[in-house]
């Protein structure tokens, strides 16, 4: 899979990772990358408390729309 932001912009760049709320490939410098004690709102995991922080990765726009 390549990084979706690159392919916008015209460079060809092999994915690391995936934005786990809408799916696009992202590259290492492209990923938004937070650790969170627990999810709010329950999607895409069941509401819960977490024994262990989960590491989420964020495409740009998803992690700008998930802090407003
Ligand atoms: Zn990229
Ligand atoms: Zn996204």
């Amino acid at each position: 899979m390549k990084c979706y932001v690159c392919a916008q912009e015209g460079k060809d760049t092999e994915a690391a990772g995936i934005c786990i709320v809408c799916g696009m490939g992202l590259c290492t410098g492209h990923m938004v990358r937070e650790d969170v004690d627990l999810w709010e709102g329950g999607y895409p995991f069941p509401a819960q408390k977490l024994e262990k922080k989960l590491p989420r990765i964020l495409c740009p726009e998803c992690a700008a729309a998930l802090k407003e």
